[in-house]
């Protein structure tokens, strides 16, 4: 089996993520990532947060900050400066298998069309039908043929 998961359209769909690296200094998704538990949005900082350090209150964090990986964390063939505080893009999984979904730093909204984020879109487009752009408030849908 491929050790490419996330970027390899021959690889099977059901096997289980795995963290392959360790977050480091990253700490982005606790600002582009929703919070349901607690009510945060997309693109803001979570209060518990210490930017650059992690998770003030890991002990009791909530479920889904538990369940969460980033494709980043999961995929080596991600290269070091696609870290998502790096390149301002969280690509994570979403309800529908066919899509995922590109959490975009609302500071840098042209962070996944410009270098290096913007390789994200075509190397996920091989393996996904859609894509969701997400960016504070604002919604937009890449798919194959767009
Ligand atoms: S975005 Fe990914 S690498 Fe960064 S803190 Fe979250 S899970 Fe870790
Ligand atoms: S509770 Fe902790 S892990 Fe969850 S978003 Fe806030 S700082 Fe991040």
């Amino acid at each position: 089996m491929s050790d490419r998961p996330y970027l390899d359209p021959d690889a099977d769909p059901d096997a289980a993520p795995t963290a392959v690296r360790s977050c480091g200094a990253c700490t982005i998704c606790c600002k582009l990532v929703a919070v349901p538990e607690t009510g945060k949005p997309n693109g803001a900082w979570c209060p518990a947060c210490i930017p650059g350090t992690g998770c003030g209150i890991h002990a009791i964090r909530p479920q889904s900050c538990r369940n969460f990986e980033c494709f980043w964390l999961m995929e080596t063939a991600f290269p070091d400066d696609l870290r998502p505080d790096r390149c301002g893009v969280v690509v994570a999984f979403n309800d529908d298998p066919d899509s995922v979904v590109l959490h975009v730093d609302p500071d840098r909204p042209e962070a996944w069309r410009t270098e290096p984020g913007s390789h994200l879109v075509p190397a996920l487009l091989r393996v996904y039908e859609r894509l969701f752009i997400v960016c504070g408030d604002d919604r937009t849908m890449v798919t194959r043929a767009s």
